[in-house]
C-alpha cells in the first residue's frame, strides 16, 4: 500500500455496477467510501416522508428547499465491512433501495439546491483525500481534479437484469420490466438535467463491463489504481 493518498471517481450510469467495484477497491487499500447516490436517495426519502412529492411525482419545491439545511446524512459502517446511510441518525439503507425511492431520486436529483447541498458534504468528506467516490458527477462537478476517474458502462438490459436479481434476492417484489424501464428513465434524466448532468468527464478512463466478471473488473480496476499511484 502506497502512502500517497488520492481521490478516485467511479462514475457511470444506473446499477452500472460502480458501487461493487469501488466498495472493494476502497475496502483493498484501506481508503473510504462514499456512496453519492445513497446520499440522493436519502433526500428523496425525506422528501417522500414528509409529502413534499405528490402522486404525479410534482415536488414542492419551496418546501424541499427549506428543509435541506437541516436534513442530516451520514454513514454507518457495518461488522461486514458494508455501510449503512443514516438520515437524521436513522437507518435508511434498506429503505433507499426500493422502488418509490429509484422512481423518484432522478427528479429531486436535479434540483440545483439539492445537488449544492450534496455537493458540499461530499467535498469536505473529500477533504483529506484518500477516498473513493461513485456517482454521475465525481468526475466532472464534485472532484474535478480527482487523480483517477472511471466511467463505467453497460447495455441498459444487463444493468436491468443485475438489478432485477439484486432485488428479487433481498426479496422485493419486482418485475423486470419494470426494473428496465426505471433504469431507462433514470439514465434519460440524469444525462440531460440542467445541473451536472451525467457525463464522462474529458479525463476519464472508460469500462464497459457487459461481459465482464466481477474478478476481471477488480483486476482492472486495481491495475488502474496502482499505474497512477507508481505517476505511470
Ligand atoms: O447510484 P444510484 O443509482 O444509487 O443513484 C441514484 C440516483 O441519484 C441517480 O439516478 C441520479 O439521479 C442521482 N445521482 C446523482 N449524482 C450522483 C449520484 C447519484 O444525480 N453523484
Amino acid at each position: 500500500m502506497s502512502d500517497k493518498k488520492i481521490i478516485i471517481a467511479i462514475d457511470g450510469y444506473s446499477s452500472s455496477g460502480k458501487s461493487t467495484m469501488a466498495r472493494r477497491l476502497a475496502a483493498e487499500i484501506g481508503y473510504r467510501y462514499i456512496d453519492s447516490g445513497a446520499m440522493y436517495r436519502a433526500v428523496t426519502l425525506y422528501a417522500l416522508e414528509h409529502d413534499m412529492i405528490d402522486a404525479e411525482g410534482n415536488i414542492d419545491l419551496e418546501a424541499l428547499r427549506t428543509a435541506l439545511p437541516s436534513i442530516s446524512i451520514d454513514f454507518r459502517p457495518m461488522p461486514d465491512g458494508t455501510q449503512h446511510t443514516l438520515l437524521d441518525g436513522r437507518d435508511v439503507e434498506t429503505e433507499i433501495r426500493q422502488l418509490r425511492v429509484s422512481d423518484n431520486v432522478s427528479p429531486i436529483a436535479a434540483v440545483k439546491e439539492v445537488r449544492a447541498a450534496l455537493t458540499d458534504m461530499q467535498r469536505t468528506l473529500g477533504r483529506d483525500k484518500g477516498i473513493v467516490m461513485d456517482g454521475r458527477d465525481i468526475g466532472t462537478t464534485v472532484f474535478p481534479q480527482a487523480e483517477l476517474k472511471i466511467f463505467v458502462n453497460a447495455s441498459a438490459e444487463m444493468r436491468a437484469r443485475r438489478r432485477f436479481i439484486e432485488m428479487s434476492d433481498k426479496g422485493e417484489p419486482v418485475n423486470y420490466e419494470e426494473v428496465l424501464a426505471n433504469v431507462v428513465r433514470r439514465d434519460h434524466i440524469d444525462e440531460t438535467r440542467e445541473e451536472s448532468p451525467l457525463r464522462r468527464a474529458d479525463d476519464a478512463i472508460d469500462l464497459d463491463n457487459s461481459n465482464m466478471t466481477i474478478d476481471e473488473q477488480n483486476a482492472w480496476l486495481d491495475k488502474q489504481y496502482k499505474r497512477v499511484i507508481n505517476g505511470e
